[in-house]
């Protein structure tokens, strides 16, 4: 505990919580400060795991009154590990993970500390869904607070475009239902600029009629990279706003190392319609593996997870891509041959239809072009390892440099690249600032990707 933490202070808190207020000697400390990156490893003073609203609350006010950092932890999936604080305090939501469905309004509230499998599970009840994260083990908050990619983006828009508000703890430790008509310059700020103003104790979305989708993954032997990279491209050139798929240079799920090229496709609509459209993808040599077909919408976002195992070594590095030419699809190839690690993997995400109807200033998330967004995803296990997997993701991102615009999604920014988070805010740079002067003056949310007020 540190110099500043009476015992006196920290049983004040304990006795008002409805949580548990965890110490470096209490029992689950080790495992309430594990975040999903195992390169992450912090040790606060206190980790206050909140059990509601309340909670949130106090533990901001506590924090603030006794000078300690505040990290807040949603679903733990942040690669930057800003989840965590060394020697400041945690606001930990993971045990609030509640999801209330109200079917008459097709809207849904869900905690701040959620994942997208608990939030999916609980609207599918009701034959609903909502944009969200392509891997279930992804909270829900970090998330849609910096934008929200998922398979239904391109009908509905990204999941912050679903939001419809959010219960926000201020940095005044003040409890407020923010929404477009109580606070529109506040809502918009919440919306793409990430945890700068304030913990999201609650979200509420719209939620769609989505049931079963025709989706799943199509792959290949790598060798077949380069045609099925061409189908990839024709395929994306025109397609129906119900279609969203991502091409990736992966590795085989069997844990046998084989390279493999993947495409994750989902379709919202017709069952059929979406039998043609992805036929192409599935035709272009003999397929290693093959399993689209209809399926509950919920599974769709569970056929990733595999991938990417909690307590793994991440290090990632992301930008959208100016275009995608046939010369990108080489470089891609060429460094996957030499990638180090059999955890590792590239995937393109494709951004179309809905999602790019909106305009860029009408969010804080301001990527509304048509286009196509890298992520290069290094994943490893042995520290001993960490450097070799270190600069194969930096130096395949130099390499596509050239083929990169200045424009990357907030949310797949690691630690280390502060300067480029003004890249990822573009025009709305200057209204987020003054917004961070306005509701957070002192910066006490500053682990994130940090709009600094003195910017
Ligand atoms: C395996 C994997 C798959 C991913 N897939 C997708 C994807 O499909 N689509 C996509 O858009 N992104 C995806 N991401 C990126 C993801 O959006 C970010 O990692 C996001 O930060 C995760 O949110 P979290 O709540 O799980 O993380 P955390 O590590 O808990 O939080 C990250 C940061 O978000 C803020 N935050 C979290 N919860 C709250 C809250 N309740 N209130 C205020 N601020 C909060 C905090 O600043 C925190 O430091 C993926 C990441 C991983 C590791």
């Amino acid at each position: 505990m540190s110099m500043t933490l009476s015992r006196d202070s920290v049983d004040g808190l304990r006795a008002q919580f409805s949580g548990e207020v965890v110490g470096p000697d209490d029992g689950g400390y080790d495992a309430a400060r594990a975040v999903h990156n195992g390169f992450i490893d912090k040790r606060p003073a206190l980790i206050a795991r909140c059990a509601n609203t309340a909670d949130v609350a106090d533990a901001v006010r506590f924090a603030r009154a006794e000078g300690l950092e505040i990290s807040v932890r949603g679903g733990g999936h942040g690669v930057a590990g800003k989840a965590v604080t060394e020697g400041g305090m945690m606001v930990d939501l993971a045990p609030m993970r509640g999801s209330y469905v109200d079917p008459g309004r097709r809207r849904a509230r869900v905690q701040g500390g959620a994942t997208w499998n608990e939030y999916d599970r609980a609207t599918h009840q009701h034959g609903l869904a909502t944009t969200g994260g392509t891997v279930s083990t992804t909270g829900v908050a970090g998330l849609t607070l910096g934008g929200g990619v998922g398979w239904l983006m391109s009908r509905f828009g990204m999941a912050v475009d679903n939001l419809t508000s959010v219960e926000l703890v201020t940095a005044d430790g003040e409890v407020r239902q923010v929404c477009a008509d109580s606070d529109p310059d506040l809502f918009w700020g919440v919306r793409g600029g990430g945890g700068n103003f304030g913990i999201a104790a609650s979200l509420e979305f719209e939620a769609h009629p989505v049931d079963t989708i025709l989706g799943g993954i199509v792959a290949y032997p790598l060798a077949a990279a380069l045609p099925v990279f061409g189908v990839y491209q024709e395929v994306t050139a025109e397609p129906p706003d119900e279609l969203v798929s991502f091409f990736g240079l992966v590795h085989a799920p069997d844990g046998s190392g084989n390279k493999i090229v993947a495409v994750p496709v989902c379709h919202s609509g017709d069952i059929a319609t979406g039998e043609g459209l992805v036929a192409p993808l599935r035709t272009v040599a003999t397929a290693a593996l093959d399993l689209i077909g209809p399926i509950p919408y919920p599974v769709m976002n569970t056929l990733l997870d595999a991938a990417f195992p909690k307590g793994a070594r991440n290090y990632w590095r992301s930008a959208f891509f100016k275009e995608l030419t046939e010369e990108v699809g080489g470089v891609l190839v060429d460094a996957f041959e030499r990638v180090p690690s059999p955890m590792s993997g590239m995937l393109i995400e494709h951004f179309h239809g809905a999602v790019t109807r909106v305009d860029p200033t009408a969010t804080a998330f301001p990527h509304r072009q048509r286009g196509y967004n890298l992520v290069i995803a290094g994943e490893w296990l042995d520290p001993a390892e960490d450097d070799a997997n270190i600069s194969w993701v930096r130096s395949t991102f130099d390499a596509l440099t050239p083929h990169m615009a200045d424009t990357v999604y907030v949310n797949y920014l690691t630690a280390d690249e502060p300067e480029r988070v003004r890249a990822a805010y573009g025009p709305n740079w200057e209204r987020l600032v003054a917004l961070k002067q306005k509701w957070d003056p002192d910066n006490v949310f500053h682990l994130n990707q940090n709009i600094d007020p003195t910017a």
